[in-house]
């Protein structure tokens, strides 16, 4: 007899599925001061108060249909998953148990909503649910340098690095002329690794960093695992750029093979682009620049501006879109991880693919 009275049946416009709800009518979360939102199956509703002192911090004292794009995001970043590992987000509709389609509109759109069964309650002010905090995620740890160290760290490896070059010119305008596999080998492992200056300096030195600070943690393997698929991508897009820019007679980068050939061994050079590349590069570009910037910004322009910085500094203006994809790629994996370690462990594959490509070449 309860159950007449307690529950609402909602027809799907699809299917005509009759969809039970063990409440009375369409809650409105404004009478509660209440958030809610459906995961992306859209079978379980979550819901909190938005006096919920969690919620306030990430959000402030605003109901969630009055956040802007920027503080939506920001709460759909800090939450957990649903229970079935989708995402709770503002744009998903209630759908229909049977086939799927909508039943019930957005949180942006209606202050109406259904509770499913099996939900997440978490109205804690109300006395009835813990609240929002074991639903969050916990929050990235901020590292203890400023963006304008990141700035500073960037004009600084600029100028170091073009010092480095100035060096270069002058050895070659003196009409020196060195070994070969010693200026090959040496010279480029070390610009690499001049990289690695600014980052102690503003770091290590200035703020007493750790290396656990700047990234190397450990980290789930999943990410390495989403990582490989999006590479793979990655080589896909790098495949169709390549063969536009043919079209045209260019190349994405500049051929290195007879450079190589007047080598008596390319390994050196091999293990620089293989490994001093991706740790030099990842410790700067990543757990220097990006950790730092995304301290302070959304983490998707942190990456961004990363990325950007990262595909300038290889100087060759065909390169630099698939350097920016790549750039973003590893500081999303950074992001996702915590760690930088699956960024490095991706761009050392993508490097040693380019050294075979290379190596089959010559
Ligand atoms: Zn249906």
């Amino acid at each position: 007899m309860e159950s007449v009275s307690t529950s609402i049946v909602v027809a799907c416009p699809g299917c005509g599925f009759g969809n039970v709800f063990h409440q009375p009518y369409p809650y409105h979360a404004g009478y509660g001061n209440q958030g809610f939102l459906y995961n992306e199956t859209g079978n379980r509703t979550l819901t909190w108060s938005w006096h919920d002192p969690d919620y306030v911090a990430i959000a402030g004292q605003k109901p969630p249909w009055a956040l802007t794009e920027a503080e939506r995001r920001e709460l759909e970043d800090r939450l957990s998953p649903a229970p079935d590992g989708t995402r709770w987000l503002f744009r998903n509709p209630a759908r229909c148990l049977q086939c799927g389609q909508p039943i019930s509109l957005p949180i942006a759109e209606t202050v109406y909503y259904l509770r499913y069964d099996g939900s997440v309650d978490r109205d804690a002010v109300r006395g009835w649910a813990p609240g929002l905090k074991d639903v969050l995620k916990k929050k990235l740890p901020a590292v203890p340098w400023s963006t304008r160290d990141v700035w500073l760290g960037v004009i600084a490896a600029a100028v170091i690095i073009g010092i480095a070059y100035g060096f270069v010119f002058l050895l070659r305008a003196l009409s020196i002329k060195p070994n070969i596999d010693l200026w090959v080998g040496l010279f480029s492992a070390v610009f690499e690794l001049l990289f690695l200056v600014p980052v102690w300096w503003f770091s290590v030195r200035k703020h007493r960093a750790s290396l656990r600070t700047l990234g190397f943690v450990k980290f789930k393997f999943s990410v390495v695992a989403a990582g490989l698929g999006l590479l793979f991508a990655c080589f896909i897009l790098s495949g169709i750029y390549a063969s536009l820019l043919a079209r045209f007679g260019f190349q994405v980068r500049a051929d290195p093979t007879p450079l190589l050939d007047r080598l008596s061994t390319p390994w050196p050079y091999f293990l620089t682009i293989m490994l001093v590349a991706p740790l030099a590069e990842e410790t700067f570009f990543r757990g220097f620049v990006f950790a730092g910037l995304r301290s302070r910004y959304d983490w998707r322009w942190a990456a961004a501006i990363s990325a950007a910085l990262f595909a300038a500094a290889h100087l060759e203006i065909t390169f630099f879109i698939l350097a920016f994809v790549l750039g973003y790629l590893f500081a999303a994996l950074y992001e996702k991880s915590n760690s930088i370690w699956p960024g490095m462990i991706v761009h050392f594959l993508w490097n040693t693919f380019a050294v075979i490509a290379i190596y089959a070449q010559m």
